[in-house]
C-alpha cells in the first residue's frame, strides 16, 4: 500500500530524461500553464477524458458513446461534423468511465489513473533489463512532480529501496522541502528554466519564477555533489534572444556544479490539445535550428565569462 498518485503516462525506452535507457513516469497536473507545453494533458490535476477524431467510427456508424454516457456529456457535433463533442461542464467522469467503454474504436481515452507506487514500481521493473547498459532507470516527470508530494517521495524511496536508480524532472515551482527530500534519494535533477525574467516568465507560463530561482540556488549549495542538469526550452519569440542566453548565462555562473543544455522547441504535443477541447496557443511557431545553437553558444559564454 501507499499513497496513491495520479498518473497519466508511463513511457519505456527514453534517452532524453536521465542517463542511458529511462522509464518514464508522467505525474498529472501542473501549476505552470506554459504556452509552449507538449504534453495538455498534464496540466490539469484531475483526470480527463480526450478525445481523438481521426480514430472515431463516425456518427453515421457508431453513436455508442452518445448513448453510452449517462450524464448527456457527449453530443453530436453542432457544426454539423460526423463525429462526438464532449461537453466538459456536464462530465462527471463516471466511476468506469462509460464512455471510453463504450467506443469500439478508442476514440475515447482518459487521462490519469490513480496508482499506488508499487504498482508504478512494477510497470518500470519490466523494463529493467534495459537500464543494465549507461546508467539507466526511473524518471518521474510530470507535469510538475512536486506537486503531489506523497506519491512523489513514496515512489522515489520505494524504488531507491529495490535499487532503481532515479532522476526527477522538474520545474522547480514547488516546495523547497519537498525537493529537498526528493533529491535525498534521487541520482539525477532535470531542471527546467525557462527564462531569467520575471515578466516575461509571467507571460508564457502564468507565474513568477522567482521560486524556481531560488529553489535551484538552495538546492546546488545544499547537494554540491548530486548531478544537476538545467535545461531551457528554446521558444521563437519567448526566450531566443541574446539578453535571455546572457542572462541565463549569468545566473548559471554563480551555480558551478550544475551543467546546462538548451532543448529545441518541438510542436509535437499540438494535436493533444484537440483532443482536450483546447486550441494550441503557438500554432505556427517553428525553430530555426541556429537560433539553438546561437542560444547555447552565447548561454555557455556568458556562464564561462
Ligand atoms: S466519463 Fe462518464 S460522464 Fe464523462 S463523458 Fe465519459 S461517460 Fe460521460
Ligand atoms: S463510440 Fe467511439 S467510434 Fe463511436 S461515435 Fe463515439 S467516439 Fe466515435
Amino acid at each position: 500500500m501507499g499513497t496513491k498518485g495520479l498518473v497519466f503516462n508511463v513511457q519505456g525506452y527514453s534517452v532524453h530524461d536521465g542517463p542511458g535507457i529511462r522509464t518514464i513516469v508522467f505525474l498529472k497536473g501542473c501549476p505552470l500553464g506554459c504556452q509552449w507545453c507538449s504534453n495538455p494533458e498534464s496540466q490539469n490535476p484531475n483526470e480527463e477524458v480526450g478525445f481523438n477524431p481521426a480514430r472515431c467510427l463516425g456518427l453515421a456508424k457508431c453513436q455508442m458513446c452518445l448513448k453510452g454516457c449517462p450524464y448527456g456529456a457527449i453530443v453530436a457535433d453542432d457544426k454539423g461534423a460526423d463525429y462526438p463533442t464532449i461537453k466538459r461542464s456536464l462530465c462527471q467522469k463516471c466511476p468506469d468511465y462509460a464512455c471510453r467503454k463504450a467506443c469500439p474504436a478508442g476514440a475515447l481515452v482518459v487521462y490519469g489513473d490513480f496508482l499506488e507506487p508499487l504498482e508504478v514500481i512494477k510497470r518500470v521493473e519490466k523494463d529493467e533489463v534495459f537500464f543494465q547498459r549507461g546508467g539507466g532507470g526511473l524518471t518521474v516527470s510530470g507535469g510538475e512532480p512536486l506537486n503531489q508530494p506523497d506519491f512523489l517521495l513514496d515512489l522515489l524511496s520505494l524504488a531507491h529501496k529495490r535499487r532503481l536508480k532515479t532522476a526527477l524532472e522538474t520545474s522547480g515551482f514547488g516546495s523547497y522541502e519537498v525537493l529537498k527530500a526528493a533529491a535525498r534519494v534521487v541520482e539525477n535533477i532535470l531542471y527546467d528554466v525557462k527564462v531569467i525574467s520575471r515578466a516575461k516568465h509571467l507571460a508564457g507560463t502564468g507565474q513568477d519564477n522567482e521560486l524556481i530561482l531560488d529553489n535551484l540556488k538552495r538546492l546546488t549549495a545544499d547537494f554540491p555533489k548530486l548531478s544537476i542538469l538545467v535545461r531551457t526550452p528554446v521558444v521563437p519569440g519567448f526566450n531566443d534572444t541574446s539578453k535571455d542566453a546572457q542572462e541565463l548565462g549569468q545566473f548559471l555562473r554563480a551555480l558551478p556544479n550544475v551543467t546546462f543544455e538548451a532543448l529545441p522547441y518541438h510542436r509535437f504535443g499540438e494535436g493533444k490539445y484537440g483532443f482536450l477541447g483546447r486550441t494550441y496557443p503557438l500554432a505556427g511557431l517553428t525553430l530555426d535550428p541556429k537560433a539553438l545553437e546561437d542560444f547555447n553558444r552565447l548561454t555557455l559564454a556568458a556562464r564561462n565569462l
